[in-house]
C-alpha cells in the first residue's frame, strides 16, 4: 500500500509538512510537481497510460480496448508534458487538447487526462471525484452495453432468448442496450432485401440507406419481442446506427413509443462518423415522444454546442476516454443540464482502469445523468491483474464508489508485467 499520507497538500494533511524540504516548509509551498516520462503499452487490447513523476507518484489511464494501434499517438504528446506539474491538470490540458480529434483521435488526449487526474488526487489525498466538485451520489448506476451472450439466430424469438439471459446477469443491471438496424448487421442481413443498398464492408458501421417495409418490420419485431421479456422491470436501450434516414427514424420512434424504449441511439450519425448533424436530430427528435441520443464519438465541449443548444438530441452519451477526459465531459453534461439534456456516458470498451474513472465522474455528475456504460474487462485476466475495484463490483445494477486517493485503483504489478509484450518490457519499471 502506498503511503497515501505523505503526499498530502500541506495544510491539507499535518503529517506532509514533515517530509518537505526546509525551503518549502519555511515558504508554505509545496515544491511543483513534475512529470518525467509518459509511457504507454498495449495490454490485452487496451493502451494504458502511465505518467511517471518526479515525486514517486504515477497516474495512469486507459483508452478503447478497440483501439490497440493507438500508442504511438499517446507517445506524440510526450514531449509536451515533460516537466509539467500534472497536479495543475487545467495547464497540462491547454498544451495539448487542441491536438485531438472526434474518434479514434480523442483517445490518446482523454487517456493522458484521466491519468492526470490519478496523480491529482494521490498528490492531495482525496478521491477523484472530490477534485471534480464532490460526490452527487453513493452509488452509480452503469448500463448494460457489453454483458452479452452467444445469439442462436436472428428472429424476433432469438433476441427474446438472448435477452432473458442479460437480465438474469449477475450485475442485477436495471437497464440493458441492445444493438439493432445498422448497428447491427447481423440483424439487418438476416433479412432479404432489409433496405435499398447493398452490405457494405469495411471498417463497422458502414451500411445505410432507405429501409424496406420488411427490413422495418422485421426490426420493430425484433424490439417488441425483446421488451416483453423486460417487461416495465427493466429498462430497454436501442444503439440504432448509424445510417438510417430521418424519416425511417422518425417512423420506427412512433411504432415504439408505446413501448417506452429508454433511448434510441445514434441514429442519424455516430461512432466513428467525424461530425455530429444536430439538424437532422433535431427533426427526428421533435418529432417522437421516444428520447433520442448521440454523442459517444464527439470531441471536446465545442463539438458539442450545437446539438445542446439546438435541442437536438434528448440524451447525449460522450465517452471519457474520447471526449477529451472527466473534466470536459463533466463541463459538458453540466452545459446539457443547463439546456434538458441527459447524461449516459458510453463505456464499453474503456476497461477497468476506465470503470474506475467512470465511477469517480459519475459521482460528481449534476442530476440529469442517467448511467454509464459498464466496461467489461477482456481478456478475463484483466480482474487479475487490477485491484481497487469492489468485489463484487456491481449489486442490482450500481457500484458503491470507493474512497481511495487518485482513481483509488491500481495494479498488481507483478501479475501486470507477465501480460507485457516484449517491446513494453519497462513500463512498470
Ligand atoms: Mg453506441
Amino acid at each position: 500500500m502506498t503511503n497515501w499520507t505523505r503526499r498530502g497538500f500541506l495544510g491539507s494533511l499535518p503529517a506532509a509538512a514533515a517530509t518537505l524540504p526546509l525551503a518549502a516548509q519555511q515558504s508554505g509551498r509545496r515544491p511543483a510537481m513534475k512529470i518525467t516520462d509518459l509511457r504507454c503499452a498495449v495490454i490485452g487490447r487496451n493502451p494504458v497510460v502511465r505518467i511517471v513523476t518526479d515525486q514517486g507518484i504515477s497516474g495512469y489511464g486507459q483508452a478503447e480496448s478497440t483501439k490497440p494501434y493507438l500508442k504511438p499517438m499517446v507517445l506524440f504528446y510526450r514531449d509536451y508534458l515533460l516537466g509539467e506539474d500534472p497536479t495543475d491538470v487545467g495547464r497540462v490540458m491547454m498544451k495539448i487538447r487542441r491536438m485531438g480529434a472526434f474518434k479514434p483521435w480523442g483517445s490518446a488526449v482523454s487517456a493522458i487526462e484521466i491519468a492526470l487526474w490519478d496523480i491529482a488526487g494521490q498528490a492531495a489525498g482525496v478521491p477523484v471525484y472530490k477534485l471534480l466538485g464532490g460526490k452527487i451520489r453513493d452509488r452509480v448506476r452503469a448500463y448494460n452495453g457489453g454483458v452479452r451472450f452467444p445469439m442462436t439466430g436472428q428472429t424476433p424469438q432469438d433476441y427474446a432468448e438472448n435477452m432473458a439471459k442479460m437480465k438474469e446477469s449477475k450485475e442485477g443491471f436495471t437497464l440493458i442496450k441492445q444493438a439493432v438496424g445498422f448497428h447491427n448487421p447481423a440483424m439487418m442481413r438476416a433479412i432479404p432485401n432489409g433496405w435499398y443498398d447493398e452490405p457494405r464492408s469495411g471498417p463497422p458501421h458502414a451500411d445505410r440507406g432507405l429501409l424496406t417495409e420488411r427490413g422495418l418490420a422485421h426490426i420493430v419485431s425484433c424490439v417488441e419481442a425483446m421488451k416483453k421479456v423486460l417487461g416495465s422491470e427493466i429498462g430497454l436501450a436501442l444503439d440504432c446506427g448509424p445510417g438510417w434516414t430521418v424519416k425511417d427514424a422518425i417512423t420506427f420512434a412512433r411504432a415504439l413509443e408505446p413501448l417506452h424504449i429508454t433511448w434510441l441511439e445514434d441514429l442519424i450519425t455516430g461512432d466513428y462518423t467525424p461530425y455530429p448533424n444536430a439538424e437532422l436530430f433535431r427533426e427526428v427528435t421533435q418529432s417522437t415522444s421516444l428520447p433520442i441520443h448521440t454523442g459517444e464519438q464527439i470531441y471536446l465541449r465545442e463539438n458539442f454546442k450545437d446539438l445542446i443548444e439546438k435541442q437536438a438530441v434528448n440524451v447525449i452519451g460522450p465517452d471519457p476516454e474520447d471526449v477529451g477526459g472527466l473534466a470536459e465531459l463533466k463541463w459538458i453534461a453540466e452545459y446539457a443540464d443547463l439546456h434538458g439534456i441527459l447524461v449516459a456516458p458510453h463505456g464499453i470498451f474503456d476497461g477497468l482502469i476506465g470503470l474506475a474513472a467512470h465511477v469517480h465522474l459519475a459521482a460528481a455528475l449534476p442530476q440529469n445523468y442517467i448511467a454509464f456504460e459498464y466496461p467489461v474487462g477482456q481478456p478475463e485476466w484483466w480482474y487479475d491483474i487490477v485491484e481497487g475495484l469492489p468485489n463484487p463490483t456491481m449489486k442490482q445494477g450500481f457500484i458503491d464508489v470507493w474512497d481511495r486517493p487518485g482513481l483509488g485503483v491500481t495494479f498488481r504489478v507483478q501479475a501486470a508485467r507477465a501480460r507485457l509484450a516484449e517491446e513494453d518490457r519497462g513500463f512498470f519499471d
